[in-house]
């Protein structure tokens, strides 16, 4: 295990405020919040992380939550009569209320899931279920909303990560129904000129709140308003969203979004599904087991309301509380001002990569409408060579498809490099990644 000490002092440059964005001694404390990033890495500085589009570094408060969690109240939730099952079970539904006070929804309109990818499966499973089954949980066929037939159509796009194409693929081809694609601009936007596969037939419309790749922030109401004339669902995947924006499912309208807590400062092992209630209920479940029933017999059983439906088995407790935690802590810096600064690291990161000869931004160059996530080439250099040489300096990216080939392909390849910044996230950081860049350019020109 390398040396890990962080007693270096944290370099935050001290530049004032970004138009927006935190001020040096802003920034110095929030980053004062999070032991890891004073990590040194191969190199032996202190981590410069550009990845937390992939996973974000977690506050000492989560990591306490947890611990203290563990220490004081750890039982098994909604089973218990001892003091440890109900402090437990207060706790769990306590930080399932703060994810729908989060999100704008109701408590029973949260499910827990393992992460986003899990809380699309369910979704893309359960309408199996109803489809197979010919009718809903309240016991509605041909009026149900939740059940496909041939002839029906699910729509999604170019720019999805895997965890929102494969479900639907899968269920499509069980279905024999078809899986439609929205497609893309020449900057990788979602094109809005291609809403026409949307028509009558179409049941769910499936998207990326923001892309993962090119940072660019969806036409949410262009497609839902269009999904809405066909009558269809809209399924958002807020994954790259719910950390960087101020999110609210009731003005997006969406019926059903999905997000992980690892990407929000939280724990991994946890994320939620958000479903309108209407629809959560006339939902079949997906996994079954305990806690989900409502009564067993051995031919057959019946299940409990939403979310517990979708709830098989013992959950991940403590994560949620550690989730809870990290929602309390993006809410005292408020999202409108981490929204901020993350637009003046766009720009700073747009301005400096867009000065190296030879980079190729992947998505719009424009910092608005969009996050602080770049994905790049930079001439023909293999982003997985890109990425090394830049661990030996000790600053850390994304490399690779970032589960999003259908994307990359359009754009005809199979690779990118990916700088993605967060609250935390320095001027100079910014610099020392444009510098290793230039490090990575030159090292392979004299090879
Ligand atoms: N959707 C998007 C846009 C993502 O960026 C990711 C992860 O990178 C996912 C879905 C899947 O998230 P998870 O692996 O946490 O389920």
């Amino acid at each position: 295990m390398p040396d890990t000490t962080h007693s270096l002092p944290v370099s935050t440059d001290s530049r004032p405020a970004l138009r927006g964005g935190f001020c040096a001694k802003e920034l110095e404390r929030l980053r004062g919040d999070y032991p890891l990033l004073g990590r040194r890495g191969r190199g032996g500085q202190p981590i410069a992380y550009l990845d937390c589009s992939a996973t974000s570094q977690k506050p000492q408060c989560v990591v306490d939550a947890v611990d203290d969690f563990y220490t004081r109240s750890n039982g098994a939730v909604h089973r218990g009569t001892h003091v440890l099952a109900d402090e437990s079970t207060d706790a769990f539904e306590q930080a399932r209320h703060r994810v729908a006070t989060f999100i704008g929804a109701e408590d029973d309109e949260v499910v827990w899931t393992k992460n986003a990818t899990e809380g699309l499966n369910i979704v893309a499973y359960a309408f199996l279920n109803a489809s197979l089954d010919g009718h809903d949980m309240l016991g509605r066929s041909d009026d149900s909303e939740v059940v496909l037939r041939p002839g029906d159509n699910i729509v999604i796009s170019r720019a999805e990560h895997h965890a929102n194409i494969i479900p639907w693929q899968m269920i499509a081809s069980r279905l024999h129904i078809e899986l439609r694609v929205i497609e893309l601009t020449d900057q990788g936007l979602l094109d809005v000129d291609t809403l026409d596969v949307i028509d009558e037939h179409t049941r769910i419309v499936a998207f990326t709140h923001v892309s993962n790749v090119t940072g660019a922030i969806s036409p949410v109401d262009i497609i839902r308003e269009k999904a809405r004339q066909a009558g269809a669902l809209v399924v958002l995947d807020t994954c790259q969203s719910s950390a960087h924006l101020p999110i609210d499912v009731k003005t997006l309208d969406c019926d059903f979004a999905v997000m992980s807590s690892h990407k929000m400062g939280g724990p991994t092992g946890i994320g939620a599904l958000y479903g309108k209630k209407d629809l959560l209920r006339a939902l079949p479940p997906v996994l079954g087991g305990g806690d989900m029933i409502a009564d067993v017999d051995m031919k057959q059983s019946s299940y409990q309301l939403p979310p517990v439906r979708f709830e098989a088995g013992s959950q991940p407790v403590a994560q949620a509380v550690g989730w809870a935690r990290a929602l309390d802590y993006l809410d005292d810096i408020g999202m409108e001002r981490i929204e901020a600064h993350e637009h003046a690291m766009t720009e700073l990161l747009l301005e400096g990569l867009c000065s190296i000869r030879g980079v190729r931004i992947i998505g719009p160059k424009d910092a608005d409408g969009r996050i602080a996530a770049l994905s790049f080439l930079l001439d023909d250099i293999h982003p997985h060579d890109i990425g090394q040489v830049l661990d030996a300096y000790d600053i850390a990216v994304r490399v690779g498809h970032h589960c999003a080939l259908p994307l990359h392909k359009f754009f005809g390849v199979r690779a990118s490099t990916r700088a993605s910044a967060t609250l935390t996230t320095t001027p100079h950081e910014v610099e020392r990644l444009v510098d290793g860049i230039e490090k990575v350019q030159h090292f392979f020109e004299r090879r």
